[in-house]
């Protein structure tokens, strides 16, 4: 081939140019004036190529202004180097140098865009500051009331939940916590997170779950939008607690979506209790009213303790080889003391 303009022959050509000629004063990069960075006032994160991250403020910076870049169609982009230069508390320009095969002959060209960060509101957080919610996790128990403790317990567990989520779904989040009589509502983003929180409750308390939904309207692209309600009934017993199952007192040590696992006072053995089973269980003692009594002799396998109200020194039976240390925990039965592990 030769080359339109100086004639050389026996030459790669672009366009009938060789590359020499090609290349000649000719512009390979190029970006616009200026381009805005977007910023949620609220949570931080950056708008780049229409996602929400969190990142520096100076790679946000970089990051807008490369997506911003365009090369002419003959060449391909092998490197870049960005230098970013603060102009005023919100206006950056940004200088990039650009290393362009045309080719196989890698010519440099450069150019500079102006980054002006705006504020505004990311969706997430205009939806989270106008308590917008999908679906509700009522949580009650069986009774007229809920134990503060469980509640504050339940609210841990689902926060912690959501956070754990949100950090690969940032759509995800709790839009209000509200107390009501008898339980606790727990307003959600979106359905699948009422139903996987749900699915986790119930198997870490052993709860019943109710679903309901209703129709709240039509979106904008014509769609049905549902609003789904998740009763979530805890069952009165909780780990920790001092169950009588069968004229037997247990200390209840596990729960799953199947049943649970506990421990006999009276022989220490480990066993398992189905889902109908631990429906019949009476909860003799909660895990909080466990008392502590001191410890004063030991010998083999009972201890003398101090009985935590009346101080009078009582024989208590303790699991074959198990360390103790000063004071130990245990619960009262029919006027007799007994260790819990
Ligand atoms: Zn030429
Ligand atoms: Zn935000």
């Amino acid at each position: 081939m030769f080359c339109v303009k100086c004639g050389e022959e026996d030459v790669e050509t672009v366009n009938g140019l060789c590359l020499n000629c090609f290349l000649d004063g000719r512009k390979l990069i190029s970006m616009p004036h200026h381009v805005d960075l977007m910023r949620c006032a609220n949570c931080e994160e950056f708008s780049v190529n229409d996602q929400w991250v969190r990142k520096d403020l100076d790679q946000a910076v970089e990051d807008i202004a490369l997506t911003t870049l365009s090369v002419i169609p003959e060449g391909k982009v092998v490197s870049v180097g960005v230098m970013v230069e603060k102009q005023e508390d919100k206006t950056f320009v940004v200088h990039v140098q650009a290393d362009v095969d045309v080719s196989g002959v890698v010519a440099t060209d450069e150019d500079s865009v102006i980054v002006r960060l705006k504020n505004t509101v990311c969706k997430r957080c205009s939806r989270q500051l106008g308590s917008y919610y999908e679906s509700i996790i009522q949580v009650r128990t069986g009774e007229k009331t809920l134990d503060d403790d469980l509640r504050d317990e339940v609210v841990r567990a689902v926060t912690a939940s959501v956070e754990n989520q949100s950090k690969t779904n940032r759509s995800l989040f709790i839009s209000k916590v509200q107390q009501v009589p008898g339980g606790v509502d727990i307003y959600l983003s979106s359905i699948s997170l009422g139903k996987t929180l749900t699915r986790e409750l119930s198997e870490t308390y052993g709860a019943e779950v109710k679903e309901s939904s209703s129709l709240v309207g039509v979106s904008s692209d014509g769609q049905e939008v549902y609003r789904v309600t998740f009763l979530l009934r805890l069952p009165m017993y909780h780990v920790g607690d001092i169950i009588m199952f069968k004229d037997r007192p247990y200390e209840l040590t596990a729960v799953n979506k199947n049943g649970g696992k506990m421990t006999d006072l009276y022989d220490f053995r480990e066993t398992s209790i189905k889902k109908f089973e631990l429906l019949t269980v009476k909860v003799i003692c909660k895990e909080k009213d466990i008392k502590e009594a001191t410890v004063v002799s030991r010998s083999g396998d009972e201890i003398q303790v101090l009985h935590p109200t009346s101080y009078l020194t009582k024989d208590v039976r303790i699991p074959k080889d198990c360390e103790i240390g000063e004071t130990v925990k245990v619960v009262e039965i029919e006027e007799v003391l007994l260790f819990v592990p």
